[in-house]
Formats: structure tokens, sequence, C-alpha cells
């Protein structure tokens, strides 16, 4: 697990650093940042939240290897992920979210049953629940417990100005101008 984890108050920022495999695509990796990115930025009840998925070759780094191949997509000790072909781009995009949750430390809440997964009691369209499931403040929550970390405003500001990029451009001016008080 290595998700940098930034709370004020109910303004969250997520780092979560990355290596990808040398043969990853461009157009797979790029679709990976940018969907874990829109699932875990946004408002989810009472937080609004901020996650930038960093490209970083030093230092305390998750492993992303991103497969053309079709298979199932599993973690191994929270930080080497490996993501395969799920031949759907919905699925594809909910996978990498959903596996990027472990990444942060997060657990599984369902249940395998022959071929078929169910979300466990509670976790019904949860991203960590069931396929196509949503964040939801209960996650942003574990989140925070699992890897809590406080800072300053003027830290957290430091932190949104430097992993800028376009893709986050938006969110990151909402979050500041909700952000503070
Ligand atoms: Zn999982």
């Amino acid at each position: 697990m290595h998700a940098e984890v930034n709370v004020y108050g109910n303004n969250i920022k997520i780092v979560i650093p990355v290596q990808f495999n040398k043969k990853a695509t461009s157009e797979s990796k790029e679709q990976y940042i940018e969907t874990v990115q829109e699932y875990w930025s946004g408002r989810f009840g009472k937080y609004n939240v901020l996650t930038v998925v960093q490209e970083q070759s030093t230092g305390k780094r998750n492993r992303v290897i991103l497969f053309k191949e079709n298979g199932r997509s599993k973690v191994f000790l929270s930080f080497l992920v490996l993501i395969y072909n799920t031949g759907n781009k919905y699925i594809q995009k909910w996978t990498n979210a959903h596996e990027s949750g472990h990444l942060m430390n997060l657990d599984d809440h369902y249940k395998d049953k022959g071929d078929l997964s169910y979300p466990e009691k509670g976790y019904e369209n949860t991203i960590m629940g069931e396929a196509m499931g949503k964040v939801t403040e209960t996650e942003i929550d574990e989140v925070i417990k699992r890897n809590n970390t406080k800072v300053t405003k003027d830290e957290i500001k430091e932190v949104v100005k430097k992993n800028d990029t376009k893709v986050t451009e938006n969110i990151i001016k909402k979050v500041i101008k909700k952000g503070t008080k």
C-alpha cells in the first residue's frame, strides 16, 4: 500500500504513485489513470475528494501491470496489481477503479459462488462490493482511517499545485473553492 491521503476537514486529497510495466501501451496507461481519477474524485457524502494517479519510477510506489490478454485482475500485497483485459469498456473502467481501492488498503466486500460474485450485505452498488459499483462515503472513511495523514491548508495547496494536470484541473478548482473555511 502506497497511497498518500491528505485530510483537511472534509476535503481529501489522495495521491497514488504508480509505475506501469514497460509493455503497457500509452492508451491503456491513460485509460487507467483517467478512470481511477474519475471514479475516486468528486463529492461522496460529506467528502470532497481529489484523487491523483502519479507516474513515478523511483521512491515508494505501486506496480500496475496492464495486460492485453483477457483474465481476472488481482492485487498482491496491496501494491502490485495485475489488470487484465475485460473486453468491455465500462467493466474495464470499474476494474481499474476497484483494483485501485486495494492500493488504498481497502478489502473486497463480495463473495464468489461458482462463477458469480455477490456483494456482502450493505455493500450493494459499492466499488469494493459489486461490479459497476461506485465509491461512497463509507469507502472514503475507510481510506482515511487506513492511510491517515493530517496536513495543513498550505501543504494541501502545495500538493495540489505540484500534481496539477489537465485531467484534474477542474476538480482541483472545485476542491479548493469548496475546500477551506
Ligand atoms: Zn478486489
